[in-house]
């Protein structure tokens, strides 16, 4: 089929050694040979040729790839010019190409032909903008294993076993005119309930997946003065937050990243928790209390020396949502001189560091284990939305297991639910969505 060709450097902007201009679309070869003034090009062979302008004159020489169309990203004809990497050419060598006829691509549109023309699943596209985007390995490997199909291949199974359960129950529905034998209908029901258990075993990796794309998002609450903010410039190595040993210094939230073992995490330093007549500092408190509703993990910090305040459980207790994980983290070890071991918890020096790292590892390992086919693989809220409504399709099919044509229109909205993910029925909205946050060229 005729399509448009698009255009668009597909290399970084700015001056560089190299850039890459990308043509894709039935044209490309055609404007391609314009530039170049040759008569053919070979498939998948670097030809190394002049470039000309589109009156003529010559304006750079370069290496020039032809892949011919299904065998090639998008799955059209592409063609990639790697001239100079200087403003000028680039620009002279896009506007040449839109003179022999391409138009300029939109953000995306390289990966989003990809998608239609079949060379790329949904998450697979998605996984192309998480690993451009990638801040430490972790995110990179995670965005790799999607690309690779790796959460695609975990949809793909749980559809197919979805299927398999679907084909039997409406084969049944022939027979629903007399009564559904006992036996039967608790089979059907262990084998949704498997499903089910299939389904939260994806939601969780799906949930480490997300995680892993957005970072971890720690919040530190406590009292004033047991160092969360020397915790939070310790962690993001600068003095991000004022420390003093004034009481009541961080009235907002301060936000800041770091790694850790290849794994990003947010931290959120917050105003201490105490009680207060001062609006300012209670307007800090309750920013505090609605940073924690929305963190991933709290650490609840206190100060070894003065010991444990039973008033901080209690404004945790308020302030936690029901998924958050709390950790008691006792900080200024350094001060203590006859450890008691009474105090649960992680035990810190924000001061010189002691004890962060296996703090810092516990969170690795709660947070960001591998999933059961152990490659972690990068994941969106969008997919978590996709799976809860899958799930919410199963419980209803669960729930009128002795409706066999109940059952089997909640099966079908679960497999659509599924079928979402990998992009059936991709609204124009939600492509839209997805693919007009990459980067042009890409
Ligand atoms: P915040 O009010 O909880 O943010 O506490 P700050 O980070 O402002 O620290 C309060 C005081 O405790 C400052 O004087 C810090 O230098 C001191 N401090 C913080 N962490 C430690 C630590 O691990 N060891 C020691 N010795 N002092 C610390």
């Amino acid at each position: 089929m005729e399509s448009t060709t698009i255009v668009a450097l597909a290399s970084g902007h700015g001056v560089a050694g190299v850039a890459i201009i990308r043509l894709s679309g039935s044209h490309a070869k055609d404007i391609a040979l314009k530039i170049t003034k040759r008569q053919d090009l070979s498939v998948r062979y670097a030809h190394f040729c002049h470039f000309y302008y589109q009156h003529g004159a010559q304006l750079d020489s370069g290496v020039v790839l032809f892949f011919k169309g299904p065998h090639s990203f998008t799955g059209e004809d592409v063609v990639e010019l790697q001239c100079h990497g200087g403003a000028l050419i680039i620009k002279a060598l896009i506007d040449t190409a839109l003179a022999h006829g391409a138009t300029m691509a939109k953000p995306g549109a390289f990966t989003e032909r990809a998608f239609l023309n079949g060379k790329l699943d949904l998450l697979q596209a998605e996984a192309v903008a998480d690993l451009i985007h990638a801040q430490s390995s972790a995110q990179a490997s995670a965005a790799n294993a999607s690309l690779q199909g790796a959460f695609s291949k975990r949809v793909h199974r749980l559809q197919q076993q979805l299927e398999a359960v679907r084909i039997e129950v409406e084969a049944a529905i022939d027979f629903s005119e007399q009564a559904i034998p006992t036996e039967a209908l608790s089979v059907l029901k262990s084998k949704i309930q498997k499903l089910h258990e299939s389904l939260d075993t994806l939601l969780i990796d799906t949930a480490r997946g997300v995680r892993e794309q957005t970072g971890m998002h720690i919040v530190i609450s406590g009292p004033p003065n047991v160092g969360k903010s020397s915790l939070l410039n310790y962690l993001t190595q600068t003095e991000t937050a004022i420390v003093t040993d004034i009481p009541g210094t961080t009235r907002d939230l301060l936000t800041a990243k770091f790694s850790h073992n290849g794994h990003v995490f947010t931290i959120t330093d917050t105003a201490g928790l105490r009680e207060t007549n001062d609006p300012v500092e209670r307007k800090g408190i309750d920013r505090a209390h609605e940073a924690m509703g929305r963190a991933d993990c709290i650490w609840a910090l206190h100060d070894l020396a003065t010991g444990p305040d039973s008033e901080i459980s209690d404004f945790h207790k308020s302030a936690v949502s029901q998924n958050t994980t709390v950790i008691k983290v006792g900080n200024k070890l350094d001060l203590v001189t006859n450890e008691t071991d009474s105090d649960d918890g992680f035990k810190v020096s924000a001061k010189n560091g002691i004890g962060v790292s296996a703090l810092l590892d516990h969170m690795c390992d709660i947070f960001f284990t591998g999933d059961q086919d152990g490659a972690v693989f990068s994941a969106r809220s969008r997919h978590i939305i996709e799976l809860e409504r899958c799930k919410e399709h199963l419980h209803q099919a669960a729930q009128t297991a002795d409706a066999f044509d109940l059952v089997a229109e909640e099966m079908r909205l679960a497999q659509q639910a599924l079928s979402s993910i990998l992009g059936a029925y991709g609204s124009e909205n939600l492509l839209d969505a997805i693919f007009r946050n990459f980067c042009l060229g890409k």
